[in-house]
């Protein structure tokens, strides 16, 4: 059955293909009887099109660029995170015959920035200078610690000085900058100029005119600089370092004093560190 089926198909397939091939002769023949045309000479210079010499587009600027943040991106209250991770290992330190343990937070997965009108908040003033700073030397501002909550802070630091630190309530930053690492006398003049600059501020001598603070509490080799709204330490190479300024640099931290908007002084309180900020 299979076998007569098969020779058919065969006789069938033969046959279309030896169709097929002598109608593909006939037409190949056709169009070269059709075919007129002649050489086309062109010497080495000669060119069909003269094409215009392209024009170099200026690339659009990225969102972050907009604005004069130069190279750098605009600092926001995002830089200012807490630091702090729940991969960090735990610190021990040993108190005369006890040993005291510091866990980490869990960082920003755990917790929001501190909070003002249920928004989270970190003074402006801090983030307006950063972004002066950055302008100002084209170089990238690193901010090391800007916000700490509270366990974050008490591993950094645990000394008593350290547990009403403006860390705490979004109003004290760290940073230096990179390229002139080892300048820090240049961010504190540029951060004079900046009160000095800026039409906010002009003809207000308490916040044009900075006074060296002269207690010596401020266990640093540098007397802070300070005027009406904030306060300027600056850290030595072997000054200052916890876990946060790990970095070789010197650095410098910037205080909030005075809160520019609600005309009334800043300070530290449980309050504002402990409840002020959403948890999860
Ligand atoms: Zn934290």
């Amino acid at each position: 059955m299979q076998i007569k089926s098969f020779v058919p198909a065969v006789i069938t397939l033969l046959y279309l293909l030896s169709s097929c091939s002598s109608e593909d002769k006939d037409s190949i023949e056709s169009r070269h009887s059709n075919l007129k045309g002649e050489f086309i000479y062109r010497k080495h210079n000669e060119y069909l099109f003269h094409h215009k010499p392209p024009i170099l587009a200026e690339r659009a600027s990225y969102p972050w660029e907009e604005g004069s943040y130069g190279v750098h991106s605009k600092i926001t209250k995002e830089f200012f995170r807490c630091k702090g991770s729940g991969l960090n290992p735990v610190r021990l330190l040993q108190k005369e015959k006890e040993t005291l343990r510091f866990y980490d937070c869990g960082g920003t997965q755990r917790h929001s920035l501190p909070l003002r009108d249920q928004k989270e908040f970190i003074y402006p003033i801090l983030i307006d200078l950063m972004n002066y700073l950055q302008n100002k030397t084209g170089q990238r501002v690193v901010i090391t610690c800007g916000h700490s909550c509270i366990d974050h802070n008490l591993y950094l630091d645990s000394s008593p000085a350290n547990q009403a630190s403006k860390h705490l309530i979004g109003a004290e930053v760290d940073f230096y900058i990179q390229g002139i690492e080892h300048q820090p006398e240049k961010n504190v003049e540029m951060i004079i100029k900046y009160y000095q600059e800026n039409p906010k501020y002009k003809g207000q001598k308490e916040y044009e005119q900075f006074v060296r603070y002269e207690k010596g509490d401020s266990q640093i080799s540098t007397k802070p600089w300070y005027n009406k709204e904030i306060f300027i330490k600056l850290y030595r190479k072997n000054e200052g370092r916890d876990f946060d300024n790990r970095h070789p640099y010197p650095y410098v931290s910037i205080q909030v004093r005075y809160d520019w908007d609600l005309k009334e002084k800043v300070s530290y309180s449980w309050e504002k560190a402990f409840h002020n900020l959403h948890r999860w």
